[in-house]
Formats: C-alpha cells, structure tokens, sequence
C-alpha cells in the first residue's frame, strides 16, 4: 500500500501476524533525500502539536522503541528529537534492572518513567525486555514470563484510561545489517563504546529473539495501543517512519490550546 505505508506498518490486532514476512529494507516508496527533507516538515508539524498538547495539559503520548542491537533505536530519538523542545518530551532508556528496580514487580520502574500530562516520552527499551530478553536467556521461568502479556496489556490499558496513548514501534533490523553495524562499532573508535560481548550472544540467539518478538508483537498489539513493524536496514526510512507514526498519533489526539480568560482578546498592553 504505497498509498499509506504508515498503515501497513501497524500490526492488526486478532489477525494473522508474521514478523518473519515484515520487510527489513523497504523504502515504502519514498527517496532518500526527499525523505529527509520530509523529516524535517514532520518535525515542524511535532513541534506545533507537542506544543498544544503542553498547553492543554490533559493527555500524553508514549512512544516505545524496541528492537535488537544496531537496529537504531539511540539514532531515530536523536534524529526525530533534534531540534524540538526538550522542556515537551521525557526519553527513558532500560538497561540491565539493578538496585530496587529487581526487588519489585518488572512493571514497577518503567510506571514511574511514563511521561505526564502534556509531554510526550519515548522508551529506549521498555518493560517488553522482560517478555524478550529475559524470556529468551531464561532470567525468569515460564510461569513468571509468560503471565507478563496480560499484564502488560492491562498496563498499557490503564494508561490508555488515565490518557496517556501508547504507541509501539519495532525496528526491523535483517541479520547481514546489523552484522556490518556492529563491525562497523569494533572498527570504529568513536563507536567501539557502544559495543558489548554480550551483543554477540544476543545475536548468536537471533531466530529465539525473533520469536520472542513474534509473540510479544502478536499478544500486545491493540487498537489503543498498536505495535508498528518499521524497517530498519535504512537510516533514513526508519527515522522518517518512526515520526510519522509519533506524529500520526499526535494528530489523532488533535489536543486543542486552552481557552483564553475572559476579555483578553483586544486587550491592549501599554
Ligand atoms: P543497550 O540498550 O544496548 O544499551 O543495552 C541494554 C541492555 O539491557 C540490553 O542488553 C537489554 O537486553 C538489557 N535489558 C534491558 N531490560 C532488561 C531486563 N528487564 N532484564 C534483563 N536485561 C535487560
Ligand atoms: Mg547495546
């Protein structure tokens, strides 16, 4: 559907899904310089609906980012936030749980980092990591992983409620891409921080990590809060869909600027 390559990135609650069959390397049409320049009219567009949504001060948007290694996710938030207002948007990265965050429930740190009323918060990981990583290397046993959908569902629910909108978007990454990504992080010293031992375990358990993703995507995704496959393989498609997701859901919110006091307009300042 070139007409609408954002809608056929969603992943339909209730019907048939197969990660496996979602394109890592589309273009969904568009061209690369072309695309960039689009970027930035999207930008501008964010820019004006997170500053409503500010004022209104009613709702808020999360955006959840998830996806292997390499696959952009620290790339596409600076891309699409460079440039807007840091004051409208909270981003919050999930790593390896330490300190208190193991001695409560797996919900229970990512609650306190949902963005409030009037911005807009992007996950640089989530709590989906404890239906994926930790199902995939057995930090938790079966019985305690896989009661986590529900829950998570009935968490992204209440947000739902209480007028947060979730969204979800994995990023699509092929195996021989992320490979030249993470070479390309040993090579180059400027990159070489970023680069874990630990990356190659994960990708050596690539196909269970799929599958994991498989049944985390199908089981989560709702007409509230839906989860987008986006293709990652190129920079530019992954930054320009991801926004465009950010500021569909934006546009649907439609948040409207507060009434002004009484008698203001026409007022004249001296
Ligand atoms: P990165 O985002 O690449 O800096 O790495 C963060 C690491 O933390 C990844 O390897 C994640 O799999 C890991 N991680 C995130 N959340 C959890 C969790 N709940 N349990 C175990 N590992 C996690
Ligand atoms: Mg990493």
């Amino acid at each position: 559907m070139v007409n609408d390559p954002i809608s056929a990135l969603r992943v339909a609650p209730g019907k048939p899904f197969s990660l496996a069959d979602r394109s890592t390397d589309a273009t969904l049409g568009w061209e690369k310089d072309a695309a960039k320049a689009e970027l930035e009219n999207v930008k501008l567009r964010l820019d004006v609906l997170q500053q409503r949504l500010f004022a209104e001060e009613r709702r808020s948007v999360l955006l959840v980012l998830q996806a292997m290694d390499a696959a952009g996710k620290d790339g596409t938030i600076r891309n699409m936030l460079a440039g807007l207002n840091p004051a409208g948007f909270h981003v919050a990265a999930f790593g390896v749980p330490g300190g208190p965050e193991t001695q409560h429930d797996f919900l229970w740190r990512v609650h306190s980092k949902v963005p409030p009323k009037g911005t807009v918060g992007v996950f640089n990981r989530s709590h989906y990591e404890d239906v994926l990583v930790v199902r995939v290397k057995g930090f938790a046993p079966k019985s305690v992983w896989s009661k986590r959908y529900d829950h998570i569902r009935d968490f992204e629910r209440l947000l739902g409620d209480e007028g947060t909108t979730v969204v979800k978007c994995f990023l699509n990454v092929s195996k021989d891409v992320q490979r030249e990504r993470l070479q390309e992080r040993v090579d180059d010293p400027e990159k070489r921080w970023k680069f874990r031992h630990g990356d190659l375990d994960d990708r050596r358990l690539w196909t269970k990590f799929q599958a994991a993703y498989q049944d985390a995507i199908q089981r989560t995704t709702t007409a509230k809060a839906p989860w987008y496959v986006v293709p990652a393989d190129r920079n530019w498609v992954r930054n320009l869909a991801v926004a465009k997701i950010l500021l569909r859901h934006l546009e649907k919110l439609d948040p409207q600027l507060p009434n002004p006091e009484d008698g203001i307009e026409g007022t004249l300042v001296e």
